[in-house]
């Protein structure tokens, strides 16, 4: 029983030290699939005006993972102006498809894939007057050649280490697990993070998450989302940093930087069911 207990005191200290050891955590924020091209209750603007001016954090910065030609989207007129009020606001604007709608990269014919990113990288250009740098494939779906299409392109992969899992609505538009959904998925990060796996990038350790924002769900919700990562990390006992969200375009860059992924042979956690359904 002493022996037992010694044990535990032993894993507990060792846990409490390589806390001490670990740099703080900061939550990079990024959406995918928007613009919405919504004339009313526009969820993408419901978003932009909540990072911009919210209780917990004035002025946060996210990454937009964006589809420059979808039809109720980025095709649209107004889709068009909130990509540019995106890019005016400081945000960070990164690749998703080009494709008229949501398109498994993997699945498209490959001259279709490769005029696709094309297209992504010259609207990204027209809208912000720089090709993005960063992609984030639909349906978390990728393959060795899409990876290195995507290289060859200029665009680095970011994946997610949370997910508020608001991408698919099964039936009710109504998330009833947001803080035991975000607590799980931080908890694994945890582990990662107490053994020194998460890249540290100005003395901070990002933690990506992931949200839709075309998701009005979320766009109503998402002040909430961001009182739960500050509790969940609390609950967890991570330090998070003095800003907990990221502040910059440059800052959000060299963050993501850091977390893309190489090598297409590594198989990288993906949320939800989607490990499950291309592992
Ligand atoms: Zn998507």
């Amino acid at each position: 029983m002493l022996g037992f207990s010694l044990f535990i005191s032993a894993a507990a200290f060792a846990d409490a030290q390589s806390k001490n050891e670990r740099a703080p955590i900061r939550f990079l924020l990024t959406f995918d699939d928007g613009p919405s091209g919504a004339t009313k209750r526009n969820p993408t603007k419901k978003i932009l005006d909540v990072l911009a001016n919210n209780p917990i954090q004035p002025e946060i910065k996210a990454i937009f993972f964006v589809q420059t030609r979808a039809k109720r989207g980025g095709g649209t007129e107004v889709g068009r102006l909130l990509l540019k009020r995106e890019q005016d606001e400081g945000h960070l604007l990164a690749f998703h498809t080009a494709t008229p709608h949501h398109s498994n990269h993997r699945k498209l014919p490959p001259e279709q894939f490769e005029q696709s990113l094309r297209f992504g990288v010259t609207d990204m250009i027209e809208a912000t007057g720089v090709p993005p740098t960063l992609v984030r494939p639909p349906f978390w779906n990728y393959d060795a050649r899409t990876l290195a299409e995507y290289h060859r392109n200029g665009l680095q992969m970011l994946l997610t280490d949370l997910s508020a899992n608001d991408g698919v609505i099964w039936g009710v538009n109504w998330s009833w697990h947001k803080h035991s959904n975000l607590l799980k998925q931080l908890t694994a990060a945890r582990e990662k993070w107490l053994e020194g796996k998460l890249p540290i990038v100005d003395g901070e350790t990002p933690i990506v998450v992931t949200f839709h924002d075309v998701n009005t769900y979320t766009a109503r919700t998402i002040e909430v989302y961001l009182k739960i990562l500050l509790q969940v990390a609390n609950e967890l006992d991570m330090p998070v940093a003095n800003k907990a969200f990221y502040d910059s375009r440059d800052g959000l860059e060299r963050a993501a930087k850091a977390r893309v992924v190489i090598d297409a042979d590594v198989n990288a956690k993906l949320p939800g069911i989607w490990n499950w359904i291309w592992h």
